[in-house]
């Protein structure tokens, strides 16, 4: 595992890279067109959307505390969206974050904006930093995912697509190196930790597809592609175990599925910059990624965090 720093730099910047292409017309218009080439020229600056926004806040607590800190998790959420509400947040979480900050606690804040929790791809698109520093250890990742799926997405199908997503990415950063990545592992690890009908169904179809070919109207009839979690994760892991090998290859083809193209990029993005690292990553693109920089540091700090000694950095508050 001596490429972790790349490929958690890969994540972040998968990220990055799949929330702003799908975000783009320029990307969403390649995508489209089905040519898969990593030296299309980006038209200037690729800006990054509330996917990353809020990826950038789950690794700064993660670093900040060494680890889940699910209160402290939710005030960075609220500041970030603060500091910058115009990054296309969905309707939802900023009305936790103004509840929050008129004094109410966020477990309670956010059952009073979704009764019964959110289903939606809210939790599974920032959970890659859960998935790089809980990646050798699932049954911790799958308890710290929940907890802090829960802090805006409490509904069960909410927090099992972010599980699941974030293990895409745990399993990622494990696997491929010296042997190929093997589809029917991948699949079976994530349905040891899938209970609901709804993911069970849809990770068998992952399988059944990959053998029949990634025809992107069948995949978005049975994965779906749209806001709520179980139309979303799963058709982000089909889109990278069916371009285990190609970055720009799985990334310009969850974005070329349409819908919530945006958090399907980031999600695919993710999972194919853990599984083939930051090296992989085309460098026309990359020059063109608004925070790239930051998004590096973070990773970097990330793994820090995870196995780096000496005291740990108390922000006083
Ligand atoms: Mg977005």
């Amino acid at each position: 595992m001596g490429d972790l720093p790349d490929r958690f730099a890969g994540s972040l910047l998968g990220t990055a890279l799949g929330d702003s292409i799908g975000a783009s017309d320029w990307g969403r218009a390649l995508a489209r067109r089905g040519i898969i080439d990593p030296d299309a020229q980006p038209l200037g600056i690729l800006p990054y959307t509330d996917d990353t926004h809020m990826t950038i806040g789950v690794a700064e607590s993660l670093i900040e505390r060494r680890g889940l800190d699910v209160d402290h998790m939710a005030r960075r959420f609220a500041e970030n969206y603060e500091r910058e509400p115009f990054r296309g947040y969905g309707p939802g979480p900023p009305r936790i974050f103004r509840l929050m900050r008129a004094g109410v606690d966020w477990r309670e804040a956010a059952l009073r904006v979704y009764p019964g929790g959110s289903f939606g791809n809210g939790a599974a698109m920032r959970a890659a930093p859960l998935g790089l520093f809980y990646f050798d250890d699932l049954e911790a990742l799958r308890r710290a995912v929940e907890e802090a799926s829960r802090i805006t997405h409490a509904h069960p199908l909410g927090i099992e697509g972010a599980v699941l997503q974030a293990a895409a990415v745990a399993l990622a950063v494990r696997s491929g190196d010296g042997s190929p990545l093997d589809p029917g592992e991948f699949l079976g690890a994530l349905r040891g930790l899938a209970s609901q009908a709804v993911y069970i169904g849809k990770l068998e179809a992952i399988e059944r597809l990959l053998k029949e070919g990634p025809d992107p109207g069948r995949v978005v009839l049975e994965l779906g592609n749209g806001i709520e979690a179980f139309n979303s994760v799963p058709t982000a892991i089909f889109s990278f175990l069916a371009n285990r090998d190609s970055f720009e290859g799985a990334v310009l083809y969850a974005v070329g599925l349409g819908g919530d193209s945006d958090t399907i990029g980031a999600m695919t993005g993710a999972i194919s910059g853990a599984y083939l690292g930051a090296k992989a990553l085309p460098r026309s693109w990359l020059a063109e990624l608004e925070g790239a920089d930051r998004l590096e540091r973070l990773a970097s700090a990330l793994l820090e965090a995870k196995y780096g000694a000496g005291p740990i950095l108390r922000r006083s508050t």
